[in-house]
């Protein structure tokens, strides 16, 4: 068994943050709450630095490296959120940055990495092994990885979202959180059941891939087939080894959203809300819009992980019917 991060980890996290993250704004819709007969408080992680929740882990984890980490610098493999996230808080806290993505990755994803500072090296995913090349770069050139959600300190970085939340919004009866490897999820329901003890934490994932829901149900993490579906932030094959730990002990229970939900609900917050909101970012208002159970009464927590979204595709999904 691994030692997992605590709540002492997410204050610790939002100590170090503080100054740096944005505190992003709470919102909330007249519309949504008449429909659902709740109080819907929405955490608008879009509009945080670098498009999403992940610079809070990201973050966090930099700035714990002592001297000889920070001047050696830091490696991760990813072609989503968190290489910008990585690329972001290294050029902040000044250390040089290493990103494997693949190379036929969506080109504004490259440019995006690279115009943080980041050196980012190329591989062939049906040739090559990305976590293997990872780790020999890391050895060769004394990197430290840190890795897109299986990390103590990624893990207590991301609860600080919904520990904010929590400090704006008063206790909640519900948490909604969309859920991928688990970062976001575990650190939330750190925060939460610290600082809103009542509170019900469910992890949202795309129907296609619902390992966290079969792992939750088996008892052990389950493997999956990289899922197609249009949330690409949730597009991971399995849960961590800490994220896990801290899901089975503190998580309530585990819910799904199909594509065309996702799609759904984008468009209530493109239209509604005003605001840019990629698919994996839809998921938790996709699941309290078709709740099995009635929220009606109850204080909703959302949140919003993400608004990073290749404008061309936001424009076909607003106009889909
Ligand atoms: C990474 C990501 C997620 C999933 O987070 P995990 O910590 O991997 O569960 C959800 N939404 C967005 C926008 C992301 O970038």
């Amino acid at each position: 068994m691994v030692d997992l991060p605590t709540f002492s980890d997410v204050e610790a996290a939002a100590e170090r943050l503080r100054g740096v993250a944005h505190i992003t704004p709470v919102m909330r819709s007249q519309t949504l709450d008449h429909r659902l007969g709740a109080k819907v408080v929405f955490k608008c992680e879009n509009l945080q630095r670098m498009g999403a929740f992940k610079f809070r882990g990201a973050y966090n984890a930099l700035s714990r490296f002592d001297a000889t980490q920070r001047k050696a610098g830091v490696i991760t493999f990813s072609s989503g959120n968190h290489a910008q996230a990585i690329a972001l808080s290294a050029k902040l806290l000044d250390m040089p940055a290493v990103i494997v993505m693949p190379e036929d990755a969506p080109q504004a994803k490259l440019a995006a990495t690279r115009a943080y500072g980041a050196e980012v090296v190329m591989y062939d995913r049906y040739k090559q092994d990305r976590e293997a090349l990872t780790r020999d770069l890391a050895q060769l050139r004394g990197l430290t990885l840190i890795p897109p959600y299986d990390h103590p300190d990624v893990i207590a970085g991301q609860g600080t979202a919904a520990l904010e939340l929590i400090q704006q919004a008063g206790e909640l009866d519900v948490l909604l959180v969309p859920l991928g490897g688990g970062g976001l999820l575990s650190g939330s329901a750190l925060a939460a059941r610290a600082t809103s003890p009542q509170c019900k934490i469910y992890g949202v994932e795309p129907e296609a891939g619902n390992d966290g829901q079969q792992s939750l149900r088996a008892g052990q993490i389950v493997h999956i087939q990289t899922p197609q579906t249009i949330a690409d932030g949730a597009q991971t094959q399995h849960l961590g080894q800490y994220t896990f730990g801290v899901i089975q002990r503190d998580v309530t229970d585990i819910l799904t959203a199909s594509d065309q939900q996702l799609i759904e609900a984008m468009q209530f917050f493109a239209e509604r809300m005003k605001i840019v909101v990629e698919p994996t970012g839809c998921l938790g208002l996709a699941a309290a819009c078709h709740a099995q159970q009635s929220l009606s009464g109850l204080r909703v927590g959302v949140i919003i992980s993400g608004g990073n979204v290749d404008m061309r595709r936001f424009g076909q999904w607003l106009t889909q019917a």
